[in-house]
């Protein structure tokens, strides 16, 4: 670094054109002018020791306020192509005399002296000019006390402006002087930090703060920064040190603020630019990877979508809010995301269940609800009555908290489209949910999301398919619902029954309340004791006990037919079912309590009876219609001798049109033979009891099933043996213990009835007894089979048949007496409907016989019977079999 120099008094001037080199300060210049290649190659590349030059700004004459003495003087400038006029400056500089033509410079007074620290010289081929490259260093600041231009090169007589060492010294004692430059220090120190923490290069700089003279080093911290001209000329003017550094302080200080300020700027550019750079980055990423996946769809529309039915939805505030987060966690997820899928189906369902539309209700007219009850079926007249009464407190009272209707009934009794009709009565929408075979509570109340392939309970799911929150819905076969290890569906039904929990209902899979209280309710079963009693406690249960014959027969030809033909795009022009013949359907096809097969079978005659009208439709086609159709236009093409066009009639041109175009006449009367082509042989007929009974052994009981009342035979028959009794049909435990019964008490009476020899005392001795109750697939239980049990013993063993024609119910005891049972009206039906007359009851069933229609009742002969002998007395034909002996 800069030690201190002897400057010689005169030394060759370079010229450095708007520029200034400071004491401290590299320069690397090119000389190609004549003059400074002189100057070099005098002044520092022929010299032995180390030679020195003054630099000396010059400025442009275009840019100074007043000028009159101009030099004309070529100078090589760093660039060191052009020459220049040259001026000195009338105030500060010295005069020069010159020829004025091209254009004139301003010396400056003051310049540094600088050594060459690297010289290199070439030769431009092919011309051979000679160029210098040259490095500087600026030692010192000289006056320059004349300036002379002749001669090759310009030189100056100069002074050195340098202070001595003791006047130096002076200096640092002077306080201003400690104390500017220790504020020049601290603004040094501090650009420094900020430098380093920009480019980490501090270190070397912080060393020369510590190491130079602060008065060298204002010079040298300068030099890097951007100044202007001016600046820099008075940097250069700065002779006194105090000066000097409070300059290169103010200087420092301004590079600091403005990287400062420069950083705030990026750092705020750079924050919003990364901000929104890296989304568009990460949205790139996502496309080319959903391209990649070919998963082009467009997510984002979807979800849009969804968030609008959303808002269509009305939903309470809470659970809007609820979807609102739900929709926010949704949105921030990827569809390939674990969960993604589950979160979109739960907010389909919040958006598809109707919180608040509803069926508009119409004003209840209960004569019209009357008439579309009566339209809609036949009889049930008590039925009808009571809905009937139920819809007149609905419209009395709206918000009425009345009970769950509950039909009860065997199949195929109009429990179903009585609820529909309901329904239609009161102008609401309709929808069956089937409870049958429910044993998971979660299917009531639906799955907690947190399980795969969660979703929510029947409940729920109804509402969402029917649309409005204020339909009618059938729990059908609420009977059949179970409980088992995962848990009652049952007791979650309560919940849904009981208006005052049913305003809040929790489905777990939606996890928000849900309002059923405008739901009405309406069960079906087909029996009330399976459900269990706190259930029950809620409905209100209507019996539907099966129809007559009659009956059927008239919902058969008021109802069912009208509909089948209907349904089969018939009508009665082209099939006919005689009252005659549908008795037939009744009595040989079908033995049921309600109509179900029965409109089953008469269906098959309808499609018969389509297929035959069709078949015949399509030969008048052919044969005459089409010709007729046609004739104009073939007669015209075939005498032109063209090709033959057809005239093709429309499809879907239902069957009554064509007939009426037609005039076909294809009635189809079903006859009897016709019944067994179609329907096949006869499957009951009223010989199957006589048939069945006439071996002895054989009895005919009326049980009940969930099918209504139903005959049941029961055999008996004796083998060798030693006294065991041997049970088969699928028994149940209660049943078995009736055969148990039944068997002691035909042992203990076998004398009385005269079933023994008189030596004989053991009815089993040397035998076993089988009995069996057919339709051995179908599980059988009860008490109500104890009399036919001993019937069956009685006639086995007193070799008598019973009677074909009577059939019988009743539990006994073990000393005879015959206890009253359920189902009486069921049974009795039955009993109708398989063609028996008499009928044997316990006489405490007496009361029952009030629910039993009149006609079927005038029908048959119901016989009473207070103990097993009164049984015994009816079932044979002339009385007991033991009179019969004693009678003989
Ligand atoms: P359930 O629900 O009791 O099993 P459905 O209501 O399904 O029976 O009835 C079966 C068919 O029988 C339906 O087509 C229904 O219209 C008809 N039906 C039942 N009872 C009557 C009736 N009394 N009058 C007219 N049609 C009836």
């Amino acid at each position: 670094m800069a030690e201190s120099v002897e400057l010689p008094g005169r030394l060759g001037i370079l010229p450095f054109k708007n520029q200034v080199l400071l004491p401290g300060a590299f320069i690397r210049i090119r000389c190609t002018s004549p003059t400074s290649v002189k100057l070099v190659e005098q002044e520092l590349w022929q010299r032995e020791e180390k030679g020195l030059i003054g630099i000396v700004p010059v400025r442009d004459a275009a840019e100074m306020t007043s000028m009159d003495s101009v030099l004309s003087q070529g100078v090589g400038s760093e660039s060191g192509e052009r020459s220049s006029k040259v001026q000195i400056n009338t105030l500060d500089a010295h005069k020069v005399d010159g020829k004025s033509n091209s254009g004139v410079i301003q010396w400056h007074k003051r310049g540094v002296a600088a050594r060459a620290l690297h010289l290199s010289r070439g030769v431009e081929k092919p011309s051979g000019r000679v160029t210098y490259i040259v490095v500087l260093e600026g030692l010192c600041r000289f006056n320059v006390e004349e300036l002379s231009t002749r001669g090759p090169y310009c030189t100056a007589k100069i002074s050195t402006l340098e202070m001595t060492k003791a006047e130096m010294e002076q200096v640092e004692q002077d306080p201003e002087f400690v104390t500017l430059s220790r504020q020049f220090k601290a603004t040094a120190m501090e650009l420094i930090s900020v430098l380093e923490q920009k480019q980490k290069t501090g270190g070397r700089i912080k060393v020369l703060l510590e190491t130079l003279p602060l008065h060298k080093l204002a010079d040298i911290f300068v030099v890097s920064f951007e100044m202007s001209l001016e600046e820099q000329l008075s940097m250069l003017d700065s002779v006194d040190p105090k000066v000097r550094i409070s300059k290169a302080t103010e200087l420092v200080d301004r590079h600091l603020q403005s990287i400062r300020v420069a950083e705030k700027i990026t750092q705020k550019v750079e924050g919003q630019l990364s901000k929104s750079q890296k989304e568009f980055l990460l949205r790139q990423q996502m496309r080319a990877i959903k391209e990649e996946l070919g998963d082009n769809d467009d997510d984002e529309d979807d979800l849009a979508a969804l968030e609008r039915k959303m808002q269509s939805a009305e939903m309470p505030s809470n659970i809007w809010k609820h979807a609102q987060r739900e929709l926010r966690r949704l949105k921030k997820m990827q569809p390939q995301q674990p969960g993604y899928n589950s979160s979109r189906v739960y907010l389909e369902l919040l958006a598809d269940l109707p919180w608040q539309k509803a069926s508009e209700e119409q004003e209840l007219d209960l004569k019209a609800a009357k008439d579309c009850l009566d339209s809609d079926h036949y009889g049930l007249v008590k039925v009808k009555q009571r809905i009937i009464e139920y819809l007149a407190v609905r419209k009395l009272k709206p918000d009425a908290r009345g009970p769950v209707l509950c039909f009860v009934g065997p199949p195929g009794v109009g429990k179903t489209s009585l609820a529909s009709s309901i329904a239609a009565a009161l102008g609401r929408k309709f929808v069956r949910i089937s409870l049958g075979g429910v044993k998971d509570e979660a299917d009531i109340r639906g799955h907690r999301r947190t399980y795969i392939g969660s979703m929510p309970g029947r409940l729920i799911d109804g509402l969402k398919r029917v649309g409005v929150c204020n339909p009618v819905m059938l729990l059908d076969e609420i009977d059949k619902t179970g409980s088992d290890v995962r848990g009652d569906p049952a007791s979650a039904l309560l919940e849904v029954l009981d208006p005052e929990q049913n305003k809040s209902f929790n489905d777990h899979y939606l996890n928000v309340p849900y309002d059923l209280s405008k739901v009405i309710f309406v069960a079906t079963a087909n029996r009330a004791q399976p459900i269990p009693p706190p259930l029950l406690d809620r409905m209100e249960v209507i019996e539907l006990p099966g129809y007559t014959a009659e009956e059927k027969l008239r919902i058969a030809m008021q109802h069912l037919i009208p509909r089948v033909l209907d349904q089969h795009g018939l009508n009665s022009e082209y099939l006919q079912i005689p009252e005659a013949m549908v008795k037939l359907v009744i009595q040989r096809y079908t033995r049921e309590a309600g109509v179900r097969n029965l409109e089953r079978n008469l269906a098959a005659l309808a499609r018969a009876a389509a297929v035959r009208v069709a078949e015949q439709e399509q030969a008048v086609s052919v044969s005459k219609d089409v010709h007729k159709l046609a004739s104009p236009l073939l007669d015209n093409r075939l005498a032109e001798g063209a090709e033959m066009e057809m005239e093709v009639l429309p499809m879907g041109v239902n069957n009554h049109e064509i007939s009426n175009t037609f005039k076909i006449s294809s009635l189809l009367v079903v006859d009897e033979a016709m019944l067994e082509k179609i329907l096949g042989p006869p499957r009951f007929d009223d010989r199957e009891a006589a048939d069945r009974v006439a071996t002895p052994g054989v009895s005919v009981g009326l049980v009940w099933t969930t099918f209504g009342g139903e005959v049941q035979f029961v055999e008996a028959t004796a083998m060798v043996g030693n006294g065991e009794l041997h049970l088969t049909g699928q028994l149940g435990d209660v049943i078995k213990e009736s055969a148990q019964i039944a068997l002691t008490w035909v042992r203990a009476r076998a004398a009385d009835l005269e079933l023994i020899a008189a030596e004989e005392t053991n009815l089993l001795q040397g035998r076993d007894i089988h009995i069996h109750f057919p339709a051995g697939a179908v599980p059988k239980d009860g008490p109500s089979a104890g009399v036919t049990l001993v019937t069956a013993l009685v006639s086995l063993f007193s070799h008598k048949s019973v009677r074909a024609d009577t059939a019988m119910t009743g539990e006994m005891t073990l000393r005879g007496l015959v206890l009253p049972v359920g189902g009486v009206k069921d049974k009795i039906l039955a009993a109708h409907r398989h063609g028996i007359k008499r009928v044997i009851l316990p006489e405490r069933n007496l009361k029952d016989l009030v629910e039993v229609p009149a006609p079927v009742l005038s029908s048959l002969e119901i016989l009473l019977a207070k103990r097993m002998e009164d049984v015994l007395e009816h079932a044979f034909d002339r009385g007991s079999p033991w009179r019969q002996h004693s009678k003989l």
